[in-house]
C-alpha cells in the first residue's frame, strides 16, 4: 500500500514535471517572440530615435525660405504593387526623378515591408514629390474625390537617411491610424473650406469629442481618448499660440510654440509634438514604435505607456519592428 503510494506520487511528480515543462517551454517561447524584435534590434531603434531628434524650431538662418515643392507622379495602389503613374508637368532639373521609377518603387516598399498589408487599406495612392534634401521628408493627406481614402507622400530626395525615412514612415503611418474614418468622421464642408474659422469654430462647438480641425473624433478613438487624457489642462494655452500660425509674419508663432515646449518638456516626447496634438499622438506613436518601454511615468512616458493599453498595437509595433530589424538589418 505505501509502496503503490509512492508510486503514484512520483508518477504525479513526473507528470506535474512534464506539465510544468511544456507549459514553461511555452510560455518562454511567446516570451522570446515577444522579445526577438527588440533584443535584435536595439541599435537600430536608438540610431532612428536619434534621427528625429532636432530643434525644429531652432532656425539658424533669419532668411530661411522654405523651398519650393513639385510633385513628380502619383500611382494607384493595387494591393502591394502601385500601378498607372500620372506624370506631372515638372522643371525640366528634375526629369531624372520623375523618371526613376526604381528608386519610386523602392521608396514603396519600405513603406509596404513596415507596415502589414491589413494596416493599410486605407492607402489607395502614392505620390512621389521633392522639395530637395530635408525639409519635409513624407506627408499622408486625403484624397480629393473619396475622404476615406489616403495618399502616401515621399520626397525622392530623402531617401538616403534610411533612419529618418523609418521614422517618418511610422509618424506619417500614425496619422492614418489616428484619422481614418473608423477613428474621424471627416466633415467635407470643413475638408473643403479649411481657413473658415467661423465654420472651423460652429463644427468643433457641435462636436461632442475632440475635434481636429478636420472632424469629430469618434468617442473611443486613439485621438479622442488622447486629447481627454494629456490635453484638456493645456489646450487654452496651446491654442492661443496656434492661432498666431495665420499671421504674415511667423516668429510669434514659431518661438510661441518653442517656448510652450520648454515650459512643458515633460509632456512632450520632442518639440515638434507641440504643434498640434494630432502631431503629438503620431510623434508619441513612432516613440512608442522604436523606445523600449518606458520605466518612468512622467507625462511623456505616459503618451508612449497609452499605447501599451491597445493590444492590437503592441502586435502591430512588434511586427514593424521584426519587418525593420529583418528586412533592414544595419
Ligand atoms: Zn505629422
Amino acid at each position: 500500500m505505501k509502496r503503490n503510494l509512492t508510486f503514484l506520487i512520483v508518477l504525479l511528480a513526473i507528470g506535474l514535471f512534464i506539465f510544468l515543462g511544456i507549459a514553461l517551454g511555452r510560455y518562454s517561447s511567446r516570451m522570446m517572440a515577444a522579445q526577438i524584435p527588440e533584443a535584435a534590434c536595439t541599435l537600430t531603434m536608438a540610431d532612428i530615435i536619434q534621427s528625429a531628434k532636432g530643434n525644429v524650431y531652432e532656425v539658424d538662418d533669419p532668411n530661411y525660405i522654405e523651398p519650393a515643392s513639385y510633385n513628380l507622379v502619383t500611382y494607384s495602389v493595387s494591393e502591394d504593387e502601385i500601378i498607372n503613374p500620372v506624370f506631372d508637368s515638372i522643371p525640366s532639373d528634375l526629369k531624372d526623378e520623375q523618371q526613376d521609377t526604381a528608386l519610386q518603387k523602392e521608396a514603396w516598399q519600405i513603406f509596404t515591408t513596415l507596415i502589414p498589408s491589413d494596416d493599410r487599406q486605407m492607402v489607395t495612392q502614392y505620390m512621389i514629390f521633392t522639395d530637395g534634401s530635408e525639409s519635409t521628408l513624407a506627408a499622408v493627406e486625403q484624397t480629393e474625390d473619396d475622404l476615406t481614402n489616403w495618399i502616401v507622400e515621399v520626397d525622392l530626395a530623402d531617401l538616403d537617411n534610411k533612419d529618418a525615412l523609418f521614422f517618418t514612415l511610422i509618424h506619417e503611418y500614425a496619422h492614418l491610424l489616428t484619422l481614418n474614418e473608423s477613428q474621424v468622421s471627416v466633415d467635407e464642408e470643413v475638408f473643403n473650406d479649411p481657413y473658415n474659422i467661423a465654420l472651423l469654430e460652429s463644427k468643433a462647438a457641435a462636436c461632442p469629442n475632440y475635434f481636429d480641425g478636420s472632424g469629430c473624433s469618434l468617442p473611443n478613438s486613439y485621438i479622442n481618448t488622447f486629447h481627454q487624457r494629456f490635453w484638456v489642462d493645456i489646450n487654452d494655452e496651446w491654442e492661443k499660440i496656434d492661432s498666431l500660425q495665420y499671421a504674415d509674419d511667423l516668429s510669434p508663432y514659431y518661438d510661441g510654440l518653442y517656448n510652450f515646449y520648454l515650459n512643458h518638456q515633460d509632456q512632450f516626447v520632442d518639440d515638434y509634438s507641440t504643434t498640434h496634438p494630432a502631431e503629438d499622438i503620431a510623434e508619441s506613436f513612432a516613440y512608442f514604435v522604436f523606445s523600449p518601454k518606458p520605466e518612468e511615468n512622467l507625462i511623456k512616458d505616459q503618451k508612449i505607456l497609452f499605447f501599451y493599453e491597445y493590444p492590437e498595437l503592441i502586435e502591430l509595433r512588434e511586427q514593424i519592428l521584426n519587418n525593420i530589424c529583418t528586412s533592414f538589418p544595419e
